[in-house]
């Protein structure tokens, strides 16, 4: 087929992702770990890096958020048309499910780059007439439906990934696993490797791991036991049925429980987490393992407002494909810096007036936190002693909320709840707005036009994080908890503050908020109001120490020499 012909001629990293979120028409991500893809992928493109990206097409989306007067999350299939966007191609490949034949079509989106660079995303798609009804479904909702129906996804996504590829003729050197919902590969791998001995003593020496290890590699983003999908043997058995002998899976993807995170760490050779503080705690999780450290970064053109790039342009020509220009962000004069974050700030607060009514000012400081609404992230921190706050932030802070709960995260949803109810409590003394539907359009236009980003994560749960990096892409400063890759970024009143103890410290509530509220009153409003060149210098460290390393550039260099390379 010509379209993809030009992909064929030379063998390819292939990475293999759940979620990917290129841009807000294509609803394919649910949060922070396909925005990574994403940006992965797009510097993947402008490196020239040969890579085919595979994933499953969600056309209903992840969900669309109302919330209404009380904050109730509404939550509203995001469906999209995929013609509108992308090719569908005519190969067909077919996994077993629950004894039946699904069969899995293909749709090609193509990446490109200003620098040529194309890299192909493949959307795996079991919407097809010549499917059961009820399998027609399986690619609908990205993280929708019970266990049985991720197990089934991630069947389609693995094994009907790597079917896909070679059906298509792509020629592949590494797999890429982000994340384990596509650990399935490995056993497809394992078939295709499978050494032909006739008389076989043991079983298990006609599985080649050694072959497959060579070619896989792993990243691990969740720093909890009860992060990493697991699944009982007896829905593998009821809804897998083939490929490889339940005594072989079981051997690599753990005894009592198919362990995806477990599947792709005994079957890779290259494994990582996402950040150094992060491989410090998989490592504790499963030792025995030797685990590697590749920080993540964002997309730097992606995740800088259009008047900073037409500012980056002027000064520092080549900055988007080459961050380490960053380095030289003190050749921009300090008030361009400060007149261009007022536009790009004037611009937030005119929409938050305009769609929330909030009459928000636009020379008060203005605090962004907007992420996935889920307990860890205790978006309500700063609310510990809402007196305490008040007396410290009335009249000189106003904040800007966003994130959706994921639909079964009940706790999640009270959160935004929550965050209503404590809106209503500060009325117009500290003026509060919670933005809905947060999405990828939405995240650049609050990160770029708040003055400070909260972050205030309970340890070690933040794997990584990425949106302070991409606060930082806009000189927006970080007012975080030591926790993923702000314990790399930080240096206290130079690139931003901290909030609370070091980083092995375990998290106190209390002692994390008190230093918080002292934080806010005695460093950050103060610089802010009096000392504005020492905060306008804080900016330019967030660009020139942030920007220039939490890069997306950086992150797939290591990769390609440390992961790909080997
Ligand atoms: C960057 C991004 C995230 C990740 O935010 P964190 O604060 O790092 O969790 C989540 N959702 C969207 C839409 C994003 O753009």
């Amino acid at each position: 087929m010509e379209i993809i012909k030009e992909f064929l001629k030379e063998p390819k990293i292939a990475y293999f992702s759940m979620e990917i979120g290129l841009k807000s028409e294509v609803p394919t991500y649910s949060g922070g770990l396909g925005v990574l893809a994403g940006d992965t992928i797009k510097s993947a493109a402008d490196l020239n890096i040969p890579m085919v990206a595979v994933t499953l097409l969600t056309k209903k989306g992840y969900f669309k958020q109302e919330i209404d007067d009380e904050g109730n999350q509404i939550e509203i299939p995001d469906e999209w048309d995929p013609y509108t966007l992308m090719t569908p191609l005519p190969y067909r490949v077919n996994v077993f499910i629950e004894e039946r034949e699904v069969k899995i079509g293909a749709w090609l989106y193509v990446v490109e780059s200003v620098t040529g660079g194309r890299v192909p995303i493949i959307y795996l798609d079991t919407d097809l007439e010549e499917n059961h009804e009820q399998d027609r479904g399986i690619t609908h909702y990205l993280y929708g439906g019970d266990h049985a129906y991720r197990l089934k996804q991630e069947i389609v996504l693995g094994i009907g990934g790597v079917r896909m590829l070679d059906e298509i003729g792509f020629e592949i050197k590494k797999y890429h696993m982000n994340e384990g919902h596509s650990s399935l590969l490995t056993l497809e791998l394992l078939k295709r490797y499978k050494r032909d001995i006739e008389e076989v003593w043991d079983e298990r020496l006609v599985w080649d791991a050694e072959s497959v290890r060579r070619l896989c590699v792993f990243t691990t983003h969740t720093p909890v036991e009860a992060g990493h999908d697991k699944f009982s043997y007896d829905l593998v058995k009821n809804i897998m049925c083939e490929v490889i002998p339940l005594d072989v899976i079981k051997t690599f993807g753990g005894q009592d429980n198919l362990n995806m995170t477990l599947l792709g760490l005994n079957l890779s050779d290259f494994i990582n987490g996402v950040a150094k503080r992060h491989k410090e705690v998989s490592q504790d999780m499963f030792p025995g393992y030797v685990i590697h450290a590749i920080t993540n970064g964002v997309h730097s053109y992606t995740w800088t407002h259009d008047r900073f790039k037409a500012l980056y342009d002027k000064y520092l020509p080549g900055w988007a494909n080459e961050p380490e220009i960053f380095v030289r962000v003190g050749r921009i004069p300090s008030e361009e810096i400060w007149q261009t974050h007022m536009d790009v700030k004037k611009e937030l607060i005119d929409y938050v007036n305009e769609t929330t009514g909030a009459n928000m000012s636009y020379d008060v400081l203005t605090i962004g936190f907007a992420r996935r609404a889920t307990s860890y992230k205790r978006a309500d921190l700063i609310f510990t002693d809402i007196e305490r706050l008040l007396r410290i932030g009335e009249g000189r802070i106003q904040l800007i909320y966003a994130g959706k709960a994921h639909p079964r995260d009940h706790q999640g949803k009270e959160l935004i709840k929550r965050i209503f109810q404590i809106k209503n409590q500060l009325g117009d003394r500290i003026k509060l707005v919670y933005l809905k539907n947060y999405n990828m359009d939405l995240a650049l236009k609050i990160i770029a036009g708040v003055d400070l980003w909260l972050n205030t994560p309970q340890r070690p749960y933040e794997a990584s994080g990425t949106s302070g990096m991409k606060a930082a892409h806009n000189g927006v400063i970080n007012f975080s908890v030591l926790d993923g890759w702000w314990i790399e970024g930080h240096i206290e009143g130079y690139t931003g503050w901290s909030i609370g103890g070091p980083p092995h410290e375990p998290s106190d509530p209390l002692k994390d908020a008190d230093d918080l509220y002292n934080k806010l009153e005695s460093s950050v409003i103060p610089t802010f109001y009096d000392k504005r060149d020492a905060w306008i210098k804080m900016m330019k460290n967030a660009i020139g120490m942030i920007a220039y390393y939490f890069n997306s550039h950086r992150m797939m260099r290591r990769y390609v020499t440390e992961a790909y390379i080997r």
